[in-house]
């Protein structure tokens, strides 16, 4: 018996919306294909949110076609030969045909059409990014450079020459990091040369473009080994040359560990913590936390070494980094105040804190909270299990001391149904002794029952006096 070979096309699910726009193209004598992302994330059996299409066809004749589609249009990327369109419950973007040429000198790439699918797929990044399945009805898969077999041995590989790929857009070195990230691939071993050659072309490469590709290996499965390529081919010097930093040699006596190794550990321990999906703000917190060292390292008597006020260089560097690359002043507020305080907790160790500083920590994290509890936690990486155990009970003590603050402050908040003024009032007396204790029974009952209501607070009060005065 032979058993046929399953057609790649058949793994790659083309949804009622897909095959809809995909007969409005033929119809107009145009091509569609599903192309990049979706087609190797359905290959990987993964689920993706958008749709990636590419045709034949020109802007403004894709606007004709999928207008009567769409429930919506958009034409941010016109200019880039993207379309967006809303076709029911998908997203998809629509690009015409590419032969990018590129000055090698712009910052952004110049966009000129192709003519056919293949020169297309050829200018894409990645091999595993460069198949298509046609959505006109025929199911046709293409993969002309081997993207499938790469993408089932897990390598990263260009299409053309990875010298070729990376000059003519440098930001394809950081999709690299990223894709080893996200997917779990390596990279073959020519991509991994271009990158350490090529790394410092990266500065031609807008801010904008750059943070996207950092938030999305950030927010992958293995953002460490994701950053360890960026780190060890050299695209961190440009891009977040804080990181490569915290590679500072160990003392002579050894007595502080490498950070940048640390860093990583704490980046991992974090994410084992996240418990609503992947957080770009406790994620960049983590990987941010120790940036102040390198600056704040003194060596004193006895071989010792400090990181004085590192936490408050640290924060300013943060602040300044994120900037640079053109995040939210939210996320960077975020990112900043987490880095700040993610020391204080040591204060709660060496010295017990009052009432107050507890109040303080939780005041000054605001909503953070949740989060610094995550990034301290995580901040130990002693291979002593006496002292991580030590500092994980340390901690759990300033939660319980958060909780049971809140349970009094909450308790102190709770006021009897009645004030002085009207219990007063009601009971035709002048202030004094008596008011007080009428007003504590209503607490009291207030306490036991939960609020009591205007009238039965009344009576209740009424049926006290009769009683006691
Ligand atoms: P995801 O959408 O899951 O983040 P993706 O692979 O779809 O991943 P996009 O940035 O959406 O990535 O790009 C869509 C497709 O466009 C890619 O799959 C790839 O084929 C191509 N592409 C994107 N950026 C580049 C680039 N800088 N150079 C060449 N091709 C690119
Ligand atoms: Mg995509």
């Amino acid at each position: 018996m032979t058993s046929r070979a399953t057609d790649p096309a058949d793994l790659v699910p083309l949804s009622p919306e897909a095959l809809s726009l995909g007969r409005a193209f033929a119809q107009a004598g145009h091509e569609l294909h599903l192309v990049g992302g979706p087609v190797r994330d359905a290959l990987l059996g993964r689920p993706s949110d958008d749709l990636d299409f590419t045709t034949d066809a020109r802007p403004e004749q894709v606007l004709e076609i999928v207008g009567p589609l769409a429930s919506a249009t958009w034409t941010t990327g016109i200019e880039f030969g993207t379309v967006g369109a809303q076709v029911q419950g998908l997203r998809c973007e629509i690009t015409t045909y590419r032969a990018d040429r590129y000055d090698r000198e712009s910052r952004n790439p110049e966009v000129e059409y192709g003519t056919s699918l293949e020169d297309d797929l050829r200018r894409r990044d990645f091999t595993m990014n460069a198949m298509a399945v046609s959505a006109t009805g025929d199911r046709v898969f293409t993969d002309p450079f081997g993207g499938l077999a790469d993408l089932a041995r897990g390598v990263l590989r260009t299409p053309s020459t990875p010298q070729e790929s990376f000059a003519d857009d440098p930001l394809r070195m950081l999709r690299a990091a990223r894709f080893v990230s996200t997917l779990g691939v390596t990279l073959a071993p020519d991509v991994d040369a271009a990158l350490h050659e090529m790394a410092d072309q990266l500065s031609r490469i807008t801010a904008e473009r750059v943070q996207v590709e950092l938030s999305k290996l950030l927010l992958g499965a293995a953002p460490r080994r994701g950053l360890e390529v960026l780190v060890d081919a050299g695209l961190a010097d440009v891009v977040l040359p804080e990181l490569p930093a915290l590679r500072m040699a160990a003392d002579e006596h050894g007595q502080h560990k490498d950070v940048y190794a640390h860093t990583l550990q704490v980046l991992d321990q974090a994410i084992d913590l996240e418990d609503d999906g992947p957080d770009l703000v406790l994620r960049w917190a983590a990987l941010l936390h120790d940036i102040g060292k390198p600056a704040t390292r003194r060596f004193v008597a006895g071989g010792r070494v400090t990181f004085h006020h590192h936490e408050v260089e640290g924060a300013r560097l943060a602040r300044k980094r994120l900037k640079a690359l053109r995040y939210p002043g939210a996320l960077i507020d975020d990112v900043a105040q987490l880095v700040f305080l993610h020391l204080r907790f040591y204060g709660y160790r060496s010295s017990q804190w009052t009432d107050s500083a507890v109040r303080r920590y939780v005041v000054d994290a605001g909503p953070l909270l949740p989060r610094l509890h995550k990034l301290v936690r995580s901040d130990c990486t002693t291979r002593n299990k006496r002292k991580a155990a030590a500092l994980a009970a340390a901690y759990d003590a300033l939660e319980r001391r958060i909780a049971e603050l809140r349970t009094q402050e909450e308790l102190d908040a709770i006021r009897p149904d009645l004030d002085g003024n009207e219990i007063m009032t009601i009971l035709g007396i002048p202030p004094g002794p008596l008011v007080g204790q009428a007003y504590r029974h209503l607490l009291a009952l207030r306490m036991e029952h939960g609020p009591l209501g205007h009238e039965r607070a009344v009576s209740e009060l009424q049926a006290w006096y009769a009683a006691n005065a």
